[in-house]
C-alpha cells in the first residue's frame, strides 16, 4: 500500500489539489511592499487590550503600504466558543475604525473579499486537501494513541525528567506500518493527524522577528496534531499555514506566546514549498501594581478588555492614541510634530516596540483623553455625550435630549479659550462635574455643603439674601459682577483682596475669596467648579433664588 492510498482511503471525496487550491487564489495584485495582514482572533472570549494592539498594528501596516487588511475568524475549537465573541470583535473593531476590507460575517450574511471564506469553520475542504497531500508525501500520518496513552506517556517523560510530548520514540504511531494504519481507520479507530517533524532538537533554528530581532529556538522535533478526524478541523498551527498562505499574507502579528512555535511553523511552510509570511510578535502588556510590574490581567484589571473603554466612554481617538503610545516609543514625538494627522499616517516600526513588555498606564490614557476632550467643539462633545449616554445612562441622555442647547453652553464653559479646562477624562465623569446645572439632579443629589471658612449658617443665608437683592443683575460683564462681590464681601465684613487680609486678617472675617466660595456652595453645593460668572449666567436668577432659599 502507498501513502497515496492511504491519503484516498482518508479523504476519498477530495479531488481538488494544492495546486488547484494555488490557481484559485493567485497572489494578490498589489502594489510592491504592499502589506497584507489581518486580525485573526478566536471567538473564546471578548477582546483583550493586547487582541487590540495586535489588530492596530495589523490595520495601520495595510494601510500605510495600500496593502489589505482582513478578519478570520479562527472557530476551529468550537468547544470553546463563547456566545457573542464573533458579534463583540466585529464590533470593537468598527468602533474604532478599524475596518477590514475583507471578511465574513454569517450573522448578517455579508462578506467581501476574494479569498475566503475567512471563517475557519467554513474551510474544512481546503484544509483536507492540503492535509491530504502531506500524507500522500509522508509527511503526516494518523495517530490512535489515546488520551490516556497520551498522559501514561506524559507522566513517564515527566518522572524521567525528559522533555515532554510526541517526539522520537515517544511518536509511536509514526512507526506503524501504512497497512497497520489503515487497517485501524477500517476498523472505524479515532485518530488525530500529525505532522512528520523532521527537525533535531539540539539543532539550533535562526529566525528574525521584525520585533525581537534574531531568535534562535531549538528545532521543531514533535509530531503535533495538525488535524482531528472526529471534527475534521484542523489545529491552530495548520490553520495558518493554510490560511495565512491561500490569503496570501505578507505580516503575521500576533502574541509572543506564539515566538516558540515559529520553528514548527517555518517548518511547515517549507514542507509544502511556501514563503513563510514576516512574523511581528507582540510583547505582554505589562503595567504598574503598587511598587511592581506585572503582565494585565484580564481577570484582575477590567482595563485588559476593550469593553472597559467604551462604558466608562473614553473617545475612540483617545483609546486609539493611548494604545499607539505603548505600539511605539517615538509615537509621542511624532504626535508633537503632526498635532491634527490622522494616527494611520504614522509609519509604525517594529524596531521601536518595546521586546520585552509594553507598559500600559491608565493615568495616561486619562490624561490623553482629558486633552482630546477639552480640544472637542462643545457641540460636538454633546453629540458624542449623548450618543454614551443613551446607551450606559438613561437618566443623563434624557437631560441631554431635555436641554440640547443649555447644555451646549454648559459644556463650553472655559472651553473655547487658549488654556481650556480639561476635567472629563471621560463621558461618564461629565454628568458627575455639571450635575448641579441640572435642576433635576440638583433636588435629589444630596451633597455635603462645606462652607469652609464661613460656618455660620444665618451669616451665609443673610450673605446670599443680600446678594441677590442687591447685587446680582444678569446684564452685568464680568468685571462688574466681580466688583460687586467685592462690595458685598465689604458689607459684611470679609475684605475686598486676599491681600488686604492676609496683612491684616484680625481686622476681617475673611475675604472675597470666601464669600465667592460661599456663593458658589450654595448655588451648586460644590467648593470647584469652573467659572461662577457663567455659572451664574446659565442658571439664571430665579432658579438661583430658588436654591438659595433652601439652604
Ligand atoms: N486565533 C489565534 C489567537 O486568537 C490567532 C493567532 C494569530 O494571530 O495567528 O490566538
Amino acid at each position: 500500500m502507498t501513502n497515496k492510498e492511504l491519503a484516498d482511503l482518508i479523504f476519498p471525496e477530495i479531488t481538488k489539489t494544492i495546486e488547484d487550491y494555488e490557481k484559485m487564489y493567485p497572489e494578490r495584485e498589489l502594489r510592491e511592499g504592499a502589506k497584507v495582514t489581518r486580525y485573526a482572533p478566536s471567538p473564546t472570549g471578548f477582546m483583550h487590550i493586547g487582541n487590540f494592539m495586535s489588530s492596530t498594528i495589523s490595520y495601520l501596516l495595510a494601510k500605510k503600504s495600500d496593502g489589505v487588511f482582513f478578519l478570520r475568524n479562527e472557530d476551529t475549537d468550537q468547544s470553546r466558543e463563547v456566545e457573542g465573541a464573533v458579534e463583540h470583535i466585529r464590533h470593537i473593531l468598527e468602533h474604532y475604525g478599524l475596518n477590514p476590507d475583507e471578511y465574513e460575517y454569517r450573522d448578517t450574511d455579508t462578506s467581501k473579499g476574494a479569498y475566503g471564506p475567512y471563517i475557519q469553520s467554513e474551510r474544512k475542504e481546503i484544509y483536507h486537501a492540503f492535509v491530504k497531500h502531506l500524507i500522500e508525501i509522508g509527511r503526516a500520518y494518523p495517530c490512535f494513541c489515546s488520551k490516556e496513552e497520551l498522559d501514561k506517556t506524559h507522566e513517564e517523560q515527566e518522572k524521567n525528567k525528559i522533555r515532554t510530548g510526541y517526539h522520537g520514540r515517544y511518536a509511536r504511531c509514526r512507526k506503524l506500518s501504512i497497512e497497520e494504519a489503515a487497517e485501524k481507520i477500517r476498523n472505524g479507530e479515532s485518530y488525530v493527524i500529525r505532522f512528520k517533524s523532521m527537525g533535531d532538537f539540539d539543532v539550533k533554528f535562526p529566525f528574525e522577528d521584525l520585533v525581537k530581532g534574531k531568535v534562535e529556538l531549538p528545532e521543531n522535533d514533535m509530531d503535533v496534531p495538525i488535524m482531528k478526524a472526529s471534527t475534521g478541523l484542523p489545529t491552530y498551527h495548520f490553520a495558518h499555514l493554510v490560511d495565512d498562505h491561500l490569503m496570501r499574507t505578507t505580516h503575521v502579528v500576533r502574541g509572543e506566546e506564539w515566538l516558540p512555535s515559529v520553528p514548527l511553523h517555518v517548518e511547515l511552510f517549507k514542507t509544502f514549498g511556501f514563503k513563510a509570511p514576516k512574523y511581528i510578535h507582540i510583547p505582554l502588556i505589562m503595567k504598574k501594581d503598587g511598587d511592581s510590574v506585572r503582565k494585565i490581567s484580564k481577570r484582575k484589571d477590567p482595563e485588559a478588555l476593550m469593553e472597559y473603554y467604551e462604558k466608562a466612554g473614553y473617545p475612540i481617538e483617545a483609546v486609539i492614541e493611548s494604545i499607539m503610545t505603548i505600539i511605539n516609543s517615538n509615537f509621542e514625538e511624532w504626535r508633537t510634530g503632526h498635532p491634527d494627522e490622522d494616527f494611520t499616517e504614522f509609519e509604525f516600526s517594529p524596531k521601536k516596540m518595546s521586546s520585552s513588555g509594553a507598559f500600559y498606564d491608565l493615568d495616561k490614557l486619562d490624561n490623553i483623553s482629558k486633552n482630546i476632550i477639552s480640544k472637542k467643539k462643545a457641540s460636538v462633545l454633546y453629540d458624542e455625550l449623548l450618543e454614551w449616554a443613551s446607551k450606559y445612562d438613561g437618566e443623563f441622555a434624557n437631560l441631554l435630549k431635555k436641554y440640547p442647547e443649555y447644555t451646549v453652553e454648559i459644556l463650553n464653559i472655559e472651553r473655547e479659550q487658549k488654556k481650556p479646562r480639561k476635567d472629563f477624562a471621560n463621558y461618564s465623569d461629565v454628568k458627575g462635574k455639571i450635575w448641579y446645572m441640572y435642576d433635576e439632579l440638583f433636588d435629589i443629589w444630596t451633597k455635603k455643603r462645606e462652607f469652609q471658612s464661613v460656618d455660620d449658617i444665618d451669616l451665609i443665608r443673610q450673605i446670599t439674601k443680600v446678594y441677590f437683592e442687591k447685587y446680582y443683575d444678569s446684564a452685568d460683564d464680568k468685571e462688574v459682577w466681580f466688583n460687586k462681590i467685592k462690595d458685598l464681601s465689604q458689607e459684611f465684613g470679609f475684605a475686598r483682596e486676599v491681600k488686604e487680609y492676609k496683612e491684616n486678617p484680625e481686622s476681617f472675617k475673611g475675604h472675597v475669596g470666601d464669600v465667592s466660595t460661599v456663593l458658589r456652595i450654595a448655588i451648586t453645593k460644590e467648593s470647584m467648579t469652573p467659572d461662577l460668572y457663567e455659572i451664574m449666567r446659565l442658571l439664571g436668577k430665579d432658579r438661583m433664588i430658588k436654591r438659595i432659599s433652601e439652604i
